[in-house]
């Protein structure tokens, strides 16, 4: 059978199903909620209703329970969850903070809403997180916090992060929005920083349409957070004692609807991931032999709960780009990836702020050549990187079973692909 590329039957027709999360207790509690005819809890005044309503608290408490912290903090979005760590962590204009290329832009641009100057250090090659030891010689006597990014599932490096941080005296915050109820040598990812952001967007393993929230374990850390969410001194000149200096606040409060559904969802992560790891099992298992493609590597230690399943592809064996590999899948019916994104420094936003000093710019303020910054993001993105997200809840064995197919049949064809990759090529060279 040929490639559906160039005319044949593809391996599959159907779409792979969405990932509808949702039951009759996300129902329930929604409806409870426009019953109550309380949509937000919140108010800008110094009394309980500060802090949010029944169904935030609620979801606050379900998250201190479930990750065995102290204290939780629920915003609107985990980019303003983030922004709001970066915040409380006292971060402002002429700092630094470190942060991977190789993450979803909120994982820097947070620096940016705090006037600050992201340093972007370079990825391990086999997990994609930041490399402590790279981190630790982008420290300087400016850095303040260093963003650890639990990418595609699985915990960064957290033990040498928080060694370094505490050594330097920096506040370590972790960006867990794709890696919830992932394990790091027995404890919860979002649990070893100074502080750990969840995400329940639409696209998370947990979702309520827009929300996010922080834990920590530093009682003066969840007070700021708490602060920065509902417009700052403003509204609480003290609390717990403490009289607050210029704490900027803003609205990054979560409604009583997003909270109904997000408390729901946090009592189904368990399964969800679950479900997730079953699945990318069953992939590694099935292709752990191909050496043309290179499974998920999971940290020692941990648990990868795979909220993107990250293929290795292997150039050389495949005489191919990878490119023309990811187009050949897609018309046998299987979405997947090149790469994730652009290592963040290309973007104008952060070349015009990040040139300053810091590994990305030279001192005076010019760019240096760009694939040089951070080379094995560079590369991961450009050759290596091959992502999908089909590895989730209710997809089954059977769908992973037609990627397994698809991979099979096209590199099967490689030879044929290559050849009319080339004449494709030679055509325009004419
Ligand atoms: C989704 C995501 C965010 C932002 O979360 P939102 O809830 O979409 O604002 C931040 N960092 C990473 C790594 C993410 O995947």
């Amino acid at each position: 059978m040929g490639l559906a590329l160039f005319g044949g039957d593809p391996v599959r027709r159907r779409p792979f199903p969405p990932h509808d999360t949702f039951d009759e207790e996300e129902r329930k509690n929604v409806l409870a909620v426009l019953d109550s005819g309380l949509l937000s809890g919140f108010v800008a005044k110094d009394t309980e209703e500060f802090l949010g309503g029944p169904q935030v608290l609620a979801l606050e408490e379900r998250f201190c329970r479930r990750f065995g912290v102290p204290h939780a903090v629920a915003f609107n979005s985990g980019t303003s969850a983030l922004h709001a760590c970066i915040a409380a962590a006292g971060v402002g204009l002429g700092d630094e903070v470190i942060t991977s290329p190789y993450t979803m832009s909120a994982s820097a641009s947070c620096i940016l809403m705090q006037q600050a100057t992201p340093v972007f250090a370079d990825v391990e090659e086999r997990m994609f997180c930041l490399d402590p030891v790279l981190v630790e010689k982008a420290i300087t006597s400016r850095t303040k916090a260093i963003i650890a990014v639990n990418l595609f599932g699985q915990p960064a490096a957290l033990q040498p992060l928080k060694d370094l941080a505490l050594r330097h005296g920096l506040v370590l915050i972790e960006d867990n929005a794709q890696s919830p109820g992932a394990l790091y040598r027995g404890r919860p990812s979002g649990t070893i920083g100074h502080m750990g952001m969840f995400s329940f967007n639409r696209h998370k393993t947990m979702q309520c349409g827009e929300g996010g929230l922080v834990v920590t374990g530093d009682p003066r850390l969840a007070l700021r957070l708490q602060l920065i969410r509902n417009h700052g001194e403003t509204v609480v000149e003290t609390r717990g004692g403490e009289v607050f200096f210029d704490t900027l606040g803003w609205n990054y409060r979560m409604t009583e609807l997003q909270a109904a559904v997000a408390v729901a969802q946090v009592g189904k992560l368990d399964r969800l991931n679950e479900w997730r790891i079953r699945l990318a099992d069953h992939l590694s298992a099935r292709l752990r032999d191909c050496d043309y493609l290179e499974t998920p590597e999971v940290r020692e230690g941990c648990t990868h709960v795979y909220y993107t399943y990250v293929l290795r592809f292997q150039a050389d064996r495949w005489g191919v780009p990878r490119e023309s590999v990811v187009q050949a899948l897609a018309a046998e019916g299987i979405p997947a990836g090149n790469g994730y994104v652009k290592p963040l420094y290309h973007l104008p936003l952060f070349r015009r702020r990040a040139t300053k000093r810091s590994s990305v710019g030279n001192e005076d303020g010019g760019m240096p050549q760009t694939r040089e910054i951070c080379p094995t993001a560079e590369r991961l993105h450009r050759s290596e990187v091959l992502t999908t997200n089909i590895v989730r809840f209710p997809a089954t064995t059977e769908d992973m079973d037609d990627l397994v197919a698809a991979v099979e049949k096209v590199f099967a064809h490689r030879r044929e692909l290559a050849e009319k990759e080339s004449l494709i090529l030679g055509g325009t060279r004419r």
